[in-house]
């Protein structure tokens, strides 16, 4: 199969089981066509652990190197979903991980700056959307304090659960823009999605609850 001029290993029974998880995230919900398209593209086997490889396409989430996870596929399409990207958006992701969800993003249009503080991930991420066609701009470093030099974004989305807003992503926020960010601690965390409506005022909803790994502080190793 050819994805963005690019060969990759994607054979019927991937496709098969590919259009399959899109109905079942069609039954959870997801309306957007955009986002069920995608999700029914991109080959989600290239971003797994290989010891989980057989269990691509079902609807969950799964270990990937340095302890961390690859989102299950629901909450990749309803993350975004809330973000309401547009083509040519510019959208930070806080959190690269697989870059299964940068790859989302990229195919709905928008240009892409991701951040990852596993250097592991980072790197692994890289060769995985590289090899598929996709280009964001990859950064390794502490997502708290959001990517300045490429300020303001349309759109922003923390991939991690996050102990509060930071202030930084907050300020990095285009007026007008959106940030979708899981708010709480190990126990689980409430979605939100905040638009800044002006200079200073941003105005917060909820959407549910979901259970992500921790965004934490500084850059690992
Ligand atoms: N969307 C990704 C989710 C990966 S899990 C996917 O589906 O594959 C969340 C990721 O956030 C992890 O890779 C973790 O290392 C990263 N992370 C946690 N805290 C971070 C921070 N402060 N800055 C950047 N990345 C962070």
């Amino acid at each position: 199969m050819k994805i963005n001029n690019t060969v990759v290993e994607d054979s019927y029974r991937h496709k098969g089981l590919r259009k399959k998880l899109v109905e079942v995230l069609k039954n959870k919900g997801i309306i957007d066509e955009r986002i069920l398209s995608a999700i029914g593209i991109i080959p989600r086997h290239i971003f797994m652990d290989s010891s989980f490889i057989n269990f691509s396409y079902s609807d969950q989430a799964f270990p990937i190197a340095a302890g961390q996870t690859i989102s299950q596929p629901y909450t990749v399409a309803f993350q975004t979903s809330l973000l309401e990207i547009k083509p040519m958006d510019k959208v930070l992701e806080v959190g690269t991980g697989s870059g299964y969800q940068t790859a989302v993003l990229l195919e709905l249009g928008a240009k892409v700056f991701t951040i990852e503080r596993q250097r592991e991930l980072f790197l692994k991420a890289q060769s995985a959307l590289k090899m598929l066609g996709y280009k964001p701009q990859f950064f390794y470093g502490d997502g708290y304090e959001g990517i300045p030099s490429y300020q303001p974004y349309d759109k922003i989305l923390v991939t991690a659960a996050a102990p509060i807003v930071p202030q930084k992503l907050l300020e990095q926020l285009k007026v007008g823009g959106k940030l979708v960010i899981p708010v709480g601690g190990d126990s689980g965390q409430t979605m939100m999605l905040i638009v800044r409506e002006s200079e200073n005022s941003f105005i917060r909803s909820e959407h549910g609850a979901f259970a992500f790994v921790p965004l934490l502080k500084g850059k690992a190793g």
